[in-house]
């Protein structure tokens, strides 16, 4: 789960990580509030939307104009800008060229950048460790960096039996040339940096940029943060956080029936049972020139109500011209599956080919229900069968 730039920072803050004052708004008077009781004479106003490079974006509404993020020197400016972005629709590097509206922003005080650093933890699956990345270069993107200087990006794995030393915040620190009390302040940063990933459970913590201030603080000016999603339970207050409408909505109905979905961009939807399955069924459609549209594993013990859900889900999207169902019935049987699909193809006026390959328990007679249930539905034998069959149907109705 991803969560906003302020709420990844309210985190941050807890485990004493310096950040930004601030506050949200949803309403361009709200912004105006907000910076009045911020004061000072600096303020940055900044887009809120789950994806980064949002300085360097574009509004839709307003092309040639500015960025997601403004720095400002008046409560006007502030009312202004913030107005010129809520509601309207910020496409970045990151989003896309759909975008993604605007429904908040954040109302920062301005700070005197001194100099821009990139700070990441991450689970490093190569180490099975909980990895810090520091560069000099802060606000390029890391992977840009990675291709064209990998020699400025220092790697340093945390041993979960001993966390995060200060040692490791030392040899961070002079990697990136901080000096005097800015490696104090940086080994305060890293630990508590570090303490929040562990307990949160986060993937991915990333401060991009991490500045230096002209009075030499060490400050958090952007900040990212992704959770597993299978820790969530012990995290209700991360949980709350949640924004449903920042997710794809077909991902967010397929959470709901305990679906696992991610949306692709091929026209061959698949329903598959096992993630392993799912994987095969999906490099076996390229094998024979289709293209997925989906990932999607109904799982072990799915109910006919859940494969229903499922098989509605692969409709409502409309670049689906064809679906392969490939289903092994060990765990779940194949007439249980055979009901489910009937169902959901008559709920819903099924308009492209149809092919499932059953296998497993109740094999007959789940396909003898298919079969006797009047509709289109092609029948395959094995894996290649089916994908060749599914690839070959969708061609030929083009
Ligand atoms: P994004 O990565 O989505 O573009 P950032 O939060 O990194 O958004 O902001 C982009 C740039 O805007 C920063 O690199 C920095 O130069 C400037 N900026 C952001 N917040 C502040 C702030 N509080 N004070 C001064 N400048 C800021
Ligand atoms: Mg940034």
């Amino acid at each position: 789960m991803n969560i906003h730039e302020y709420q990844a920072k309210s985190l941050l803050k807890k485990y004493g990580v310096a950040v930004p004052r601030g506050g949200v708004a949803y309403t361009a008077e709200e912004a105006g509030k907000v910076a009045q009781e911020l004061g000072g004479g600096l303020w940055v106003v900044k887009s809120q939307i789950h994806a980064g490079g949002r300085g360097a974006g574009r509004f839709k509404e307003d092309p040639n104009g500015k960025g997601g993020v403004r720095v400002v020197k008046s409560v006007d400016d502030v009312v202004a800008n913030a107005r010129a972005m809520l509601g309207k629709v910020l496409v970045t590097k990151q989003t896309g060229p759909a975008g993604r509206e605007v429904k908040r922003v954040y109302i920062e005080e301005g700070l005197d950048i001194r100099r821009e650093i990139y700070l990441g933890m991450l689970v490093d699956r190569g180490t099975s460790r909980v990895t810090v990345m520091a560069s000099s270069e802060g606000g390029m993107e890391i992977e840009e960096v990675a291709a064209a200087h990998p020699e400025k990006i220092l790697r340093v794995a945390i041993d979960p039996a001993t966390g995060l030393q200060p040692f490791h915040a030392r040899k961070i620190a002079f990697f990136l040339g901080l000096e005097g009390n800015q490696i104090a302040a940086a080994t305060q940063f890293l630990s508590g940096m570090y303490k929040a990933f562990v307990e949160l459970d986060a993937s991915i913590v990333e401060i991009n940029p991490l500045i230096v201030t002209g009075d030499g603080r060490v400050v958090a000016l952007d900040a990212k943060m992704n959770f597993d999603d299978n820790a969530l339970f012990r995290h209700k207050d991360v949980a709350e956080m949640r924004d449903v409408s920042e997710e794809d909505p077909m991902e967010v109905e397929a959470s709901k029936h305990d679906l696992n979905y991610v949306k692709l961009d091929g026209n061959i939807g698949c329903m598959v049972n096992g993630a392993g399955l799912a994987m095969a069924t999906m490099d076996i459609i390229k094998l024979y020139g289709g293209e997925p549209a989906n990932f999607l594993d109904v799982g072990g013990g799915a109910t006919k109500e859940r494969v229903t859900a499922a098989f509605k889900l692969i409709l409502a999207d409309p670049k689906v011209e064809g679906i392969l169902v490939n289903i092994f019935g060990g765990i779940m049987r194949c007439d249980v599956i055979a009901e489910g699909i009937v169902a959901a193809a008559r709920e819903v006026s099924l308009t492209v080919p149809l092919v499932v390959r059953l296998e497993g328990t109740n094999v007959n007679l789940g396909k003898k229900i298919l079969a006797d249930s009047g509709l289109p539905i092609k029948s395959a034998d094995d894996l290649a069968d089916a994908a060749q069959k599914v690839v070959g149907a969708v061609k030929e109705a083009a």
